[in-house]
């Protein structure tokens, strides 16, 4: 699953808002975007994904895939959402740092986000009612199983892992 799965994905469930929304990524180290993102309401999940490492084959799966999700605050215009990826360092090839893999999500799992994202957009800026807490059963923290290895996690590395919300689709 390539970012362009994600626009279209996006572009589909997007295309019921009266505004013309489009998807964007930014990269890792694009730190003067992510500067001039600091005014905008953000989004952060994790779901299962997987990590293939380009570099020596290695493949792997978790389920802290972050990702986080900039979106018009309050007085700003809308129709611009940009998306950012958490990457997994690959175990057997990263010895030195810096390198990291960015997930994979499968193609309901990028739905399931993206839908959640949908609902967001429409609290926020198009007034529709938020349903109390106590019925939204729809965001299920989850048990994680097996360890997570925090030394190659990069939201780990940024001190984010733990404030997203996991999500499943059951
Ligand atoms: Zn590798
Ligand atoms: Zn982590």
């Amino acid at each position: 699953m390539s970012f362009i799965d994600w626009k279209d994905i996006f572009d589909d469930i997007f295309e019921a808002y009266p505004d013309k929304w489009s998807l964007n990524q930014m990269h890792r180290n694009n730190v003067s975007q992510l500067r001039k993102l600091q005014t905008k309401r953000t989004m952060e999940r994790q779901a299962y994904a997987r990590f293939h490492c380009p570099k020596c084959s290695n493949s792997w799966t978790s389920a802290k895939a972050q990702v986080i999700f900039y979106y018009p605050s309050a007085n700003q215009r809308l129709g611009q959402i940009t998306s950012r990826f958490y990457g997994q360092q690959c175990k057997k090839c990263s010895r030195n740092g810096n390198y990291f893999v960015d997930p994979e999500y499968d193609t309901d799992e990028i739905k399931f986000i993206l839908e959640k994202l949908y609902e967001r957009i429409g609290w926020n800026c198009y007034d529709k009612k938020r349903p109390p807490k106590t019925t939204n059963t729809s965001d299920k923290e989850i048990d994680m199983k097996g360890p997570h290895e925090k030394s190659l996690c990069e939201a780990c590395q940024l001190g984010c892992c733990d404030r997203a919300l996991t999500i499943t689709k059951r």
